[in-house]
Parts: structure tokens; C-alpha cells; sequence
């Protein structure tokens, strides 16, 4: 539970609009924009998954090279 700022009745923490005076209170709104949590993990994937077909390509080129020498 918390105070709301503007009518200072006690609402839920998770609370989007205060019950009592019907404002809305973004500044305590715990939840993130979902945004947020995708684009980063979408990004650490994308490197992720980049930096590994770079290594593979790499690795397969290399792996020739032997081959052509063997
Ligand atoms: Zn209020």
C-alpha cells in the first residue's frame, strides 16, 4: 500500500488511478513499458545470434583452407 500524492488516501502500490480522487499516477506505476523489456533482449539475440554466424562462417572457411591443403 501507498499514500496517493494528490488526495493522500492509501491505494494499492501497483495502482494506475488513484480509487478515491480518479487521477492517474504514472510516477508510481512500478510497471515497466513493455517496450523495454523486448527491444533489449531482442537486440542481445540479434548480436548474439550475428556474432555466432559470423564464428561459424569464419570456422567453415578456415576448415576449407585445411581441407585445400590436406
Ligand atoms: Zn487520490
Amino acid at each position: 500500500m501507498q499514500t496517493c500524492p494528490y488526495c493522500k488516501e492509501k491505494i494499492y502500490s501497483n495502482a494506475l488511478v488513484c480509487r478515491y480522487c480518479k487521477r492517474d499516477l504514472p510516477a508510481m506505476n512500478a510497471v515497466q513499458p513493455h517496450a523495454a523489456s523486448w527491444v533489449p533482449a531482442l537486440l542481445a539475440t540479434a548480436v548474439i545470434f550475428t556474432g555466432a554466424a559470423v564464428l561459424a562462417y569464419e570456422f567453415f572457411k578456415e576448415r576449407r583452407n585445411w581441407v585445400d591443403r590436406g
